[in-house]
């Protein structure tokens, strides 16, 4: 079979990680297939369109890496087909138009309800003769095409879900075609993946219970219709649904924050399913190579941030110290930083092994670039030692780096054998010299160790920190 899948998502402001999820999974299954990935925008709901949205789209997706095969194409701009194909139906009685208007709907609605009756459409229209519609269509009236749902029962099969089994008294006469003119989801999704020759439908699963009307519209035109697969829902960590306003769920949030493509795709793939079953980290060619459908589970996918963060501080420690200065650098500028490109390296270099998220870099830059305040000096002070004590062995640290030269802070391995050196001459305990020496050099409790900070920070910054620690034990 030539596979061919879609993502088709509605405009309506940016991507978010379902919608990632969607295309991502599409993605993979048309590159293990080695079948066609389309991207088609669905912008016919006019009420919902967004300004921008589809360029704003189609640049997060490659951001991401989702280049599309085919597209993108435009239902807005494909409305002649729809309108050809609703004519088809209303003429062999499969669809008619519904002049009812917007208060008449309400009522009926509202009778149904008190009557506790399932709400929809009473099929008033249903039955309206040939000239009564033109009489109606002449006199300038808005209609509505309807879909005429026929008695029975739709059974179709999902590749995650089985076999789903409906009754159509309970499938509303679905519009068609709206009285703008405008085709519905329904109408425009089922002819264009007909007219695209998709033969697999990935989604997720909000859109289950549109199938049978689908299924009823590829029988009415007397199409083939495609597999269908519709992916777990993803829920916030107290299983309830993730709605697209709760917190930050756009896709472009995550990477203004700091999480790399790589961790993003590995985390969005194993929301559903997980190829191997015990292992976490995945790159896209092993997601492509190993992914299944069949595979994916049924019930909802939790968005646990915890494991997102894990995956990424993998990817950012895989990164050479280049290439995370560059992906770090971004992050830097955006908040009016700048430093010099050597203690820059460094400082990437020596935090790399620390970094969940890549703007974290800004925090950390500070730490080594800005005036260091020990605002409590006890935290200088080691577990095992006191006040004396460490003031005794920073002022030993101070004149032995006071002896140093530029060229012992040429590597971290240089400071760390001059220190140690020291240690061992005059026979002290690591702890008592390190932990303040560390402590002056970071203000912190805990920090990256004292051999790097000081390599980092230089031989004069070094002295700087480190007398300054002195007069604050004071
Ligand atoms: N336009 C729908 C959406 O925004 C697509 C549903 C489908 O893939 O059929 O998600």
């Amino acid at each position: 079979m030539n596979v061919r899948v879609r993502f088709a998502p509605s405009p309506t402001g940016y991507l978010h990680i379902g919608g990632l999820r969607t295309a991502l999974y599409n993605y993979l299954f048309a590159k293990n297939q080695g079948g066609v990935f389309i991207l088609r925008i669905e912008d016919t709901d006019r009420e919902r369109y967004v300004e921008g949205a589809v360029e704003k789209l189609i640049k997060t997706m490659e951001a991401v890496g989702l280049r599309h095969d085919e597209g993108p194409f435009v239902q807005s701009e494909r409305l002649d087909i729809y309108k050809k194909y609703a004519d088809q139906l209303l003429e062999q009685g499969s669809a008619y138009k519904c002049f009812c208007t917007k208060e008449r709907l309400d009522e009926v609605r509202k009778q149904q309800q008190l009557a506790k009756m399932p709400t929809k459409y009473d099929r008033h229209c249903s039955d309206l003769s040939v000239e009564e519609v033109e009489k109606k269509v002449a006199a300038g009236e808005p209609f509505v095409v309807r879909m005429k749902i026929p008695e029975g029962k739709t059974v179709f099969d999902d590749v995650i879900r089985g076999k789903v089994t409906i009754e159509n008294a309970e499938v509303d006469d679905q519009v068609l075609i709206k009285s703008d003119g405008f085709p519905t989801y329904h109408l425009a999704n089922v002819t264009d993946d007909h007219e695209m020759s998709v033969t697999h439908v990935i989604r997720g699963e909000e859109w289950l219970s549109s199938v049978p009307k689908h299924v009823i519209l590829y029988d009415m035109f007397g199409w083939d219709k495609p597999i269908f697969a519709h992916l777990p829902l993803i829920l916030n960590p107290d299983k309830s649904k993730l709605s697209k306003r709760q917190g930050d769920v756009a896709v472009e949030d995550y990477l203004a924050k700091g999480y790399l493509v790589e961790a993003l795709i590995n985390f969005v793939a194993t929301l559903g399913y997980n190829p191997k079953g015990d292992q976490e980290i995945y790159d896209i060619d092993e997601l492509i190579k190993l992914f299944d459908l069949s595979k994916v589970n049924a019930s909802g996918a939790v968005l646990n941030t915890e494991k997102l963060d894990w995956v990424n501080s993998h990817y950012i420690r895989e990164k050479s110290v280049e290439q995370l200065v560059e992906l770090c650098q971004p992050f830097l500028e955006r908040a009016g930083k700048s430093v010099d490109t050597e203690m820059f390296k460094k400082i990437v270099s020596i935090e790399q092994e620390r970094m969940v998220r890549l703007d974290e870099i800004v925090e950390m830059v500070g730490m080594y670039v800005e005036d260091l305040k020990i605002k409590d000096p006890e935290i200088l002070v080691w577990k095992k030692a006191d006040k004396e004590d460490a003031t005794k062995n920073l002022t030993g640290v101070i004149e032995l780096i006071e002896s140093l030269k530029e060229g012992d802070f040429a590597s971290v391995d240089l400071v760390e054998k001059a220190v140690k050196g020291y240690i061992d001459n005059k026979g002290l305990a690591n702890g008592n010299v390190l932990w303040p020496m560390r402590v002056a050099l970071s203000g912190q409790k805990a920090s990256p160790g004292p051999f790097e900070l000081a390599w980092a920070l230089g031989r004069e910054q070094t002295l700087k920190r480190l007398r300054n620690a002195l007069i604050a034990l004071k």
